[in-house]
């Protein structure tokens, strides 16, 4: 069997050009949709993520700046362009880009960013709301992931579901989105005993751990649909997923690539958060 390949860029282009009217609607009511993007020392994977996030918010008409603090910048600096951020109606999104240099609290600065406004939903009321079934917002990856579901009719209710990492950002926000969708979902880490043994059981797997090619063709039970979400880069420069793509695409049935599956669905939700968001916003302010 040769999986069919799960294409994130085509995907986010038909989503993105269903955006334009969204937009464009709301620029016919006198409303610009903003992003801003926080962004604190020089970690050059982060500076790509950024300028990714930024180029495709302009390409679709969303207004997106950057605010680039030095790694030495004090809490305090960066507490204070949130709290001006989070009080300018023109600016309907806040992301910061994660990791923060150490020194730097990064729960209080996530928690400082307005609860509208915190399109990527990390504030601890935004995870709660999305472990409730009731999400302000949807995490941009996790949310990507089950757009690809829904893009080829993948029905989750009663699958067997196991995901490989358990961050805040991808791992623990998906459970409960697939959960949510009816799946019995397994969520692994690096203490899971004999991780293979949970990974050949799933029909629906994904992997995030950050770490070349980990899930090999022996881990995958026929057939499965495969999501990786890991972004690694090799000594050569090229980029590569968790999963041994060459060898795993002849035993699944859908599998992402890396670079080109994940990746870009992630920037694409966001446009959506920072969409709805400024959406939310003007119904408020015509109510
Ligand atoms: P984190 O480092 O926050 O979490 C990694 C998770 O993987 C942890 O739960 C860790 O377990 C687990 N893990 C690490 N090694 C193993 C192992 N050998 N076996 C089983 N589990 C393991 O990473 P993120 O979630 O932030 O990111 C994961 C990957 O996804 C990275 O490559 C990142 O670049 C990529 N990424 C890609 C995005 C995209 O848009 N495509 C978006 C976000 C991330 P434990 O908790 O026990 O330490």
């Amino acid at each position: 069997m040769m999986a069919n390949i799960l294409d994130g860029k085509a995907l986010s282009q038909k989503l993105r050009a269903g955006f334009k009217q969204r937009i464009e609607s709301l620029a016919a009511r006198g409303v610009r949709t903003g992003l801003a993007v926080i962004q604190v020392g020089n970690d050059p994977a982060s500076q790509i993520y950024v300028r990714n996030k930024i180029n495709a918010c302009e390409q679709a008409g969303i207004h997106s700046e950057k605010h680039l603090f030095p790694a030495k910048a004090t809490q305090r600096q960066v507490f204070d362009k949130i709290a001006e951020l989070n009080a300018d109606p023109a600016i309907h999104g806040i992301l910061v880009q994660l990791p923060l240099p150490a020194e730097i609290d990064q729960h209080a600065l996530l928690e400082a960013i307005d609860l509208e406004k915190d399109v990527d939903g990390f504030r601890a009321e935004n995870v709660g709301a999305l472990a409730l079934g009731n999400p302000r917002f949807i995490p941009c990856t996790p949310y990507g992931i089950m757009k690809f579901f829904d893009s080829e009719n993948i029905g989750l209710a009663g699958k067997e579901a196991v995901i490989v990492g358990r961050s805040n950002i991808v791992g623990k926000p998906l459970a409960s989105l697939l959960m949510g969708a009816g799946a019995t979902v397994t969520l692994c880490h690096s203490k899971t005993c004999d991780l293979a043994s949970h990974c050949r059981r799933a029909e629906i797997l994904v992997v995030a751990i950050g770490r070349p090619a980990f899930v090999t063709a022996d881990m995958i039970k026929p057939g499965a649909i495969v999501i990786d979400v890991g972004i690694n880069r090799l000594p050569d420069g090229t980029l590569c997923g968790d999963v041994d793509f060459e060898r795993v695409k002849e035993i699944a049935s859908f599998i992402t690539p890396v670079p080109g599956g994940v990746g870009p669905m992630t920037i694409t939700m966001l446009m959506a958060n920072t969409l709805q968001s400024a959406e939310r916003a003007r119904r408020r302010n015509a109510a």
